[in-house]
């Protein structure tokens, strides 16, 4: 295949090409302040200060359109950057909230978008403490960009969680149903009316992960991520890989809505590949599975968690089909919907 000598919408994706473009973009070779460096490409990385250990992180946010069916950029910019932090085992603590402007913007949509940031904040007890605006001639940017970088810390009864843990015997939880973000940004571009049941489940996890964390016990979340950019096809790929084992996943037991599945099919694309905003991915050591699946269930975030599979010996993710043949879940090229978050 012919390199790329300029980046595409696809280096964006988050997919296998992505992958490629990162060779680039994180040839540093100050890359390491003593803990996770951006070798490891979790969702954020880890520096220590006086025996305290603290997450990082930092994620751009592009999503078009601004307001969409169950949400907007601003709820997705703090969601981003707090569910990469509590995958982590962090309780989110302070973010940075810049913001790059085009001219001509309206500035009541602004208030909309901090009011909503706010509220998102303000569901996990975290804070926006600096920020930046630049603004640029009209036609520059389409609207809005909003970068949030945040700080989390591992607490004394936290543990920090990678996504390169995966065990042999864990259980593979789900939060909650897959597909619901990509699905309803591209159908909402694509102007298709499909009633009021398709909406975004963007969200900010905390909470719902901190009471999963208490009931596992320390460490026996193995390995947790959030399936953002390529959806759980995307995560579940990299976890298994990052672990070194195979995961087996059970088609029957995968929520997914209604509404989205048929969306899926109009519009020929896979929920498995699309982004969520408001989910997670964990393995589970086996004997808390059942705990753990409880305590998101008890949050309503996570009230359509699910056990869906389990991690076996071997490398690769296979879907068992209802009519009991099995296929690969593939790590999609790119997410097919571009800008969704
Ligand atoms: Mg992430």
């Amino acid at each position: 295949m012919k390199k790329d000598t300029e980046v595409n919408m696809m280096h964006g994706a988050g997919g296998e090409v992505m992958g490629e473009l990162l060779q680039t973009l994180t040839a540093f070779k100050n890359n390491n302040a003593g803990g996770i460096g951006l070798e490891s490409l979790d969702d954020g990385s880890t520096f220590t200060i006086g025996g305290q250990t603290i997450v990082l992180t930092t994620d751009s946010h592009v999503v078009k359109p601004i307001f969409f069916p169950g949400g907007d950029i601003g709820r997705v910019a703090v969601s981003g950057t707090v569910n990469d932090l509590s995958v982590m085992g962090a309780r989110p603590i302070a973010l940075t909230s810049a913001m790059v402007i085009e001219e001509g913007f309206p500035i009541a949509d602004l208030a909309r978008i901090v009011a909503s940031m706010d509220k998102a904040l303000g569901e996990v007890g975290a804070s926006v403490i600096t920020g930046d605006t630049k603004v640029v001639e009209k036609g520059s940017l389409d609207g809005i960009a909003i970068n949030t970088a945040g700080v989390g810390v591992i607490e004394g009864d936290g543990f920090l969680i990678r996504d390169n843990g995966m065990t042999v015997g864990d259980k593979i939880i789900v939060s909650g149903t897959l597909g619901d973000h990509g699905l309803t940004i591209v159908s909402y571009r694509e102007g298709f009316d499909l009633g009021d049941q398709l909406k975004s489940d963007v969200a900010p996890l905390w909470k719902m992960i901190e009471g999963a964390m208490k009931a596992s016990g320390k460490g026996n979340i193995h390995a947790m991520k959030d399936p953002t950019r390529g959806g759980f096809a995307a995560c579940i790929n990299e976890m298994a890989r990052k672990s070194r084992v195979k995961v087996v996943v059970e088609e029957e037991l995968v929520p997914i809505r209604e509404s989205v599945a048929s969306a899926g099919e109009l519009l020929g694309i896979d929920p498995l590949q699309v982004a969520n905003e408001g989910k997670c991915v964990m393995s589970v050591a086996p004997e808390v599975a059942d705990k753990v699946l409880a305590a998101l269930k008890a949050h309503p975030y996570g009230k359509d968690a699910a056990i869906i599979g389990e991690v076996v010996e071997g490398s690769g993710v296979v879907m068992r089909t209802r009519i009991g043949s099995e296929r690969f879940i593939e790590p999609p090229l790119g997410d097919p919907v571009p800008r969704v978050c």
